[in-house]
């Protein structure tokens, strides 16, 4: 395994556990919620099912992004991270960067 992958690696498994602590702290959240409802008005309420639904957006988004972190970190098993799902070109080191799970290169994305 390269340094650059070793760098990435990390990177990736770093992102992954924020990812999955933000998203424990969102259920016990929306669990407090749920306890909540029976004491509240109805304007709260609404309130509260709207923030309920933003949290789940949120979750949802959440576990789409820990998906793609784990098939990069697969892929670096494989020894085949960085390289372009789709052309198989090297993806710049620079959009890596900014974001490590990316699957494509900034041609490919573009399409
Ligand atoms: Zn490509």
């Amino acid at each position: 395994m390269s340094d650059n992958d070793k760098y990435f690696e990390k990177l990736l498994k770093t992102r992954r556990i924020e990812l999955e602590k933000a998203n424990e702290l969102s259920e016990q959240s929306r669990d407090a919620v749920q306890l909540d409802q029976t004491s509240v008005g109805r304007v709260s309420r609404i309130d509260a099912i709207q923030r309920q639904e933003m949290s789940k957006a949120g979750e949802q988004r959440r576990l789409k992004e820990i998906c793609r972190i784990q098939s990069a970190l697969k892929r670096i098993v494989q020894d085949e991270y960085g390289d372009c799902l789709k052309c198989g070109e090297e993806i710049a080191v620079k959009r890596l960067e900014f974001d490590p799970a990316a699957p494509l290169c900034i041609t490919c994305a573009k399409i």
